[in-house]
């Protein structure tokens, strides 16, 4: 009777294995279409400085709204695009718009300082990315210094003699570069002597942390300590309480973001808050 459960149940496991690559693929094909039919927008989360909350930039971050169906978050979409070249299609448009943004903003109105966009590892490292930035920069040269690209350990570590190439070339452009969940990777930290990083994002994970777990608060001490000596600007993640901001402050944390300071919102609404802030 066991023998005969046990290859059943296999081709159950094999079945729901297969329907779970039918979903992806659907959600691929999907994606595919919401980019041509323009059902991606960007929503924009401030950063700010933690001394007297003044703005130093926002985070780009992308959101999908099928029509008549629920938003897609990120966190479901991405992995899903990153399996194929699609994240490279995905990721040239969100950089592209970023930029008209960026070069468009309206006169007199406060400008946010910088402007990070999130890059996956395959886009990252596509044989023309540093032409096709360049070529953008060109296309919108208020870009130039405004512009921040963020990419987590394992897109570097992937490659890390490429890597230092690629990170050098980018900052020749006057595009800053920034390390995203910095420190839930399970890496050393001796690759920053080596890379021209301009800022940490110290992961939520932590800041989630911040006051109930004295590890977590001595991990964040012995980051920022990292972040002076190697001389680099650091943003704490996913801030969502004065509490966890006091803290922050107390261990000279320079900028946050979080859902505490502003969630991220439409444009319009960002322009709205912007207005807000005077
Ligand atoms: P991330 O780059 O680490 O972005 C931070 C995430 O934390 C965002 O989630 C943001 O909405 C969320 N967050 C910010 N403040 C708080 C807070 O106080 N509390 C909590 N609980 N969450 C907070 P989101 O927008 O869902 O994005 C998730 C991830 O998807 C991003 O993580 C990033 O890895 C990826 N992603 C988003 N947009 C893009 C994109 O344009 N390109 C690529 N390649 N990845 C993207
Ligand atoms: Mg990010
Ligand atoms: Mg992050
Ligand atoms: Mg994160």
């Amino acid at each position: 009777m066991a023998k005969r459960i046990a290859p059943g149940s296999h081709v159950f496991f094999s079945q729901e294995m297969a329907e779970e690559v039918q979903e992806r693929l659907r959600l691929s094909n999907a994606l595919q279409q919401a980019l041509k039919n323009e059902e991606l927008t960007l929503y924009f989360q401030p950063q700010l400085r933690v001394s007297d909350a003044q703005l130093l930039g926002v985070e780009v971050l992308l959101r999908w709204h099928p029509p008549g169906g629920s938003p897609i978050p990120p966190g479901h979409f991405i992995p899903v695009a990153e399996e194929t070249s699609l994240i490279c299609d995905i990721g040239d448009w969100v950089l592209q718009q970023s930029c008209r943004r960026i070069q468009q903003w309206p006169a007199g109105q406060a400008l946010p300082g910088r402007v990070s966009v999130n890059i996956s590892a395959r886009h990252f490292h596509s044989p023309d990315f540093v032409a096709r930035l360049s070529a953008l920069l060109q296309q919108y040269p208020a870009c130039r210094n405004r512009l921040t690209l963020e990419v987590t350990e394992g897109v570097i570590l992937e490659n890390l003699q490429e890597s230092r190439t690629r990170m050098s070339q980018i900052k020749a452009l006057g595009v800053y570069l920034s390390i995203d969940d910095f420190g839930t990777g399970y890496s050393s930290f001796a690759y920053l002597r080596e890379l021209p990083v301009d800022e940490l994002k110290l992961d939520r994970s932590f800041i989630q942390h911040i006051d109930t777990r004295p590890q977590d608060k001595a991990i964040i001490a012995c980051l920022l300590e990292l972040a002076v000596i190697l001389k680099l600007a650091v943003v704490a993640e996913g801030v969502e309480t004065e509490q966890q901001l006091a803290s922050l402050s107390e261990l000279n944390c320079l900028a946050y973001q979080g859902y505490l300071a502003a969630r991220p919102m439409p444009e319009p609404q960002l322009m709205a808050w912007l207005a807000q802030q005077g």
